[in-house]
């Protein structure tokens, strides 16, 4: 499965100038939800996802994906390995589980996201997973952006993979883009002006 076509094709990996909510400059700006607005799209990547996962044996209870990016692909996910699906939502910048969703002591988790960045919300998610008594054995993301080491590839996390090293990452695919601070931007010095995405109402 060549996950980057599917993306390029949704006009979902967007090639320009583009400024990161980081403060960073990218060539490549990436747009999961229009991955998945088409359905079968997301229904194709969460069954090679869930591929993995079973052959990994990592026995699964339930999804739990942090709001907003991460619904879609965790909802397609669960339904894939036909398991249970809760989200964590951020109330006042906390990340906390709400709407009568039940987490019983012992159960097993995964944490899915769109895109793992540094991890940092669906580390979050964790914490509020085992806070309630379940246990995180697993992540899960359709895309990697290579901070984070996904499960079957060999290398180190960067310093900033807010990951634990012990819990597997499930991912279809890596996406590194080279970054530039402003001030070493390519596309700068040739003139060029950054745009944030999201920034005129997408
Ligand atoms: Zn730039």
């Amino acid at each position: 499965m060549n996950v980057e076509q599917i993306y390029k094709d949704a006009s979902a990996l967007l090639e320009g100038h583009f400024k990161l909510s980081s403060g960073n400059h990218s060539k490549y700006y990436l747009q999961s939800a229009k991955v998945l607005e088409d359905p079968k799209t997301a229904k194709l990547l969460a069954d090679a996802l869930a591929v993995q996962i079973k052959e990994s044996g990592i026995k699964i209870d339930a999804v739990c994906s942090p709001a907003l990016g991460g619904l879609i692909a965790g909802f397609a996910l669960a339904t894939a390995l036909d398991v249970r699906f809760i989200f964590a939502e951020r109330v006042d910048g906390e990340m906390s589980i709400r709407r009568g969703f039940e987490v019983k002591p012992g159960e097993t988790y995964l944490i899915c996201e769109d895109i793992i960045t540094t991890g940092g919300s669906a580390l979050e998610a964790a914490k509020q997973i085992k806070l309630a008594g379940g246990e995180v054995v697993a992540y899960a993301a359709l895309a990697n952006r290579g901070f984070c080491v996904r499960n079957g590839v060999q290398g180190e996390p960067k310093s900033n993979c807010k990951l634990p090293c012990d819990v597997p990452l499930f991912a279809l695919a890596d996406f590194t883009f080279e970054m530039y601070s402003p001030e070493d931007c390519p596309m700068c010095k040739d003139g060029s002006v950054a745009y944030k995405p999201g920034s005129r109402g997408n």
